[in-house]
């Protein structure tokens, strides 16, 4: 490979992992920008000649994808293809002194809080007047926003405290500034994330206060839909719900990951809460919010989970018929209180369990789906694949659930534009239809 002799420098960063890694990726990239580098994301061009690796460190697969990642920029570099490879993220907050010894090619490793050491190494100072600008580095229509970061509770099988800290909320004011900055963009719909976002506000305001910010996001300009992700279901705040009935640009629509629904299970894992607790939001949801759609994710292969309690967690999906479920596999991580356990449910186990979730819910997804045949639905179009124009409704967020399908071959949409679909036909995740205003 050719060794280069670039003057000046340019980088590329790659972003592994989770919607909060890539506003952090965003971040960066507007810190590095706002110091007249040139900066790319995620980059096909082999131009750069400074590599940045945002790690991902969540569970197995995520770790291997990222030290996987990190070795093949070491392969470039040692080749002459770059002159500095430096990592950050969740993994490089955990594994620092690991990776330090495991691969020296690496110029630095940071932790999720090292920027203004990280941009002290491009030469570029940490920009606090850039803080709630944001460069995008996908579609322009819709973006994440990061309401705080890290998690004060104990689950048993996350890591995330570990690598994010405790909760730390933004403050209502910077958030409306962020929206405003994404909203002059041209970002329409907003995603509200955070590790836990029903927590939102007890560091910083000595309460929860959630309702409050959703309010304050709902006046900004240009932002026609909100969505909610990563509500932790214990002690929650039932105001939220009073939010959403009375803002119509919050989407119908709320992440709430459950984990599991057997009482034993959820003991175990450290939920504080109980099945009949968790049917009991479920059901002040639906009463308070008509039409909401509830997204939920389960956690199969715990540590102890027998099948007669996985069982019991498959009749909980039966029964309540959840409008998108996702499930992981459980993966065992060292510094978590599961880890202290033995994860004695083997990997065929994990995977044959969190398909069996996913086969009740196909048909579930299906069934629902096939009562929209014959409506008409706003769909915000996310891009153009093939021969259809891709969208998704206010029940739907990107990448994780159902999408529209518009045929490209006699009619026109723009990407980033609503349009009212009618739906003609329907399958388990995705609906078919065509464009009538
Ligand atoms: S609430 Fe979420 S981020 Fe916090 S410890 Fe539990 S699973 Fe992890």
């Amino acid at each position: 490979m050719k060794t280069k002799t670039l003057n000046k420098n340019k980088v590329n960063v790659i972003t592994l992992g989770c919607s909060k890694n890539l506003v952090d990726s965003e971040d960066l990239i507007t810190q590095i920008k706002g110091n007249d580098i040139a900066v790319t994301h995620e980059s096909e061009e082999d131009d750069a000649n400074i590599v940045i690796v945002n790690t991902c460190g969540f569970i197995d697969l995520a770790k291997e994808e990222s030290v996987n990642t990190i070795l093949q920029y070491a392969d470039v570099k040692k080749a002459g293809g770059i002159e500095k490879l430096y990592v950050t993220g969740c993994l490089s907050q955990r594994y620092k002194d690991d990776l330090e010894v495991a691969i020296p090619e690496v110029d630095a490793y940071f932790g999720t809080m090292e920027m203004p050491s990280l941009l002290a190494k491009l030469e570029a100072d940490y920009k606090h007047e850039l803080v709630g600008e944001r460069v995008l580095s996908g579609p322009i229509h819709y973006a994440y926003l990061k309401i705080s970061e890290g998690c004060n509770r104990t689950c048993s099988f996350c890591a995330i405290p570990l690598m994010r800290g405790k909760h730390v909320s933004k403050t209502i004011e910077a958030l409306v500034k962020e929206a405003e900055n994404l909203a002059r963009m041209g970002v329409k719909e907003i995603m509200l994330i955070a590790q836990e976002l029903t927590y939102y506000g007890l560091d910083i305001y000595k309460k929860r206060e959630l309702p409050r910010l959703l309010d304050a996001l709902c006046e900004v300009e240009g932002i026609e839909w909100i969505r909610l992700h990563y509500a932790y279901p214990s002690k929650f705040p039932l105001d939220i719900f009073d939010a959403m009935a009375r803002q119509p640009k919050i989407c119908n629509y709320l992440d709430i990951p459950l984990q599991h629904a057997d009482d034993t299970m959820l003991e175990r894992m450290r939920r504080q809460i109980t099945q009949k607790e968790q049917r009991e939001l479920i059901k002040i949801a639906k009463e308070k919010v008509p039409g909401i759609h509830i997204r939920t994710t389960f956690l199969v292969g715990h540590p102890g989970e027998t099948e007669e309690e996985f069982q019991s967690l498959c009749d909980f999906v039966s029964d309540m018929k959840f409008d998108r479920v996702g499930v992981f596999q459980y993966s065992h991580e060292e510094d978590t209180s599961a880890h202290d356990m033995e994860d004695d449910v083997d990997s065929e186990t994990k995977a044959e369990r969190a398909n069996r979730i996913m086969e009740i819910q196909n048909s579930i997804s299906l069934d629902n789906n096939e009562t929209l045949v014959g409506q008409t639905l706003k769909v915000l179009f996310d891009r153009k694949e093939g021969e259809f124009f891709i969208g998704r409704t206010e029940f739907d967020s990107p990448e994780v659930d159902n999408e529209v399908l518009v045929s490209a071959k006699d009619q026109y949409v723009r990407i980033g534009d609503f349009a009212n679909v009618l739906i003609e036909s329907a399958e388990d995740y995705d609906l078919y239809g065509r464009v009538v205003s």
